[in-house]
């Protein structure tokens, strides 16, 4: 069973196809190390729309 908590969508219209820009460590097999920053727009990307969109958990996006 899936943590909804866990699920970042597009904010417009609801994909789990999105992508965030991320810190790795380049030394150790690109292990994730941070997220560049979800709160800003800028720095995520819907597949579907795409465009820069903001990033909300799928619990969220339900509410709307
Ligand atoms: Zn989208």
């Amino acid at each position: 069973m899936e943590k909804k908590d866990d699920i970042l969508v597009c904010e417009d219209c609801g994909s789990r196809n999105v992508q965030t820009l991320a810190w790795v460590f380049v030394n150790k097999n690109n292990r994730h190390s941070d997220f560049a920053g979800l709160e800003d727009s800028g720095n995520n990307w819907c597949c579907d729309c795409e465009e820069h969109v903001s990033l909300l958990a799928l619990s969220e996006y339900e509410k709307i």
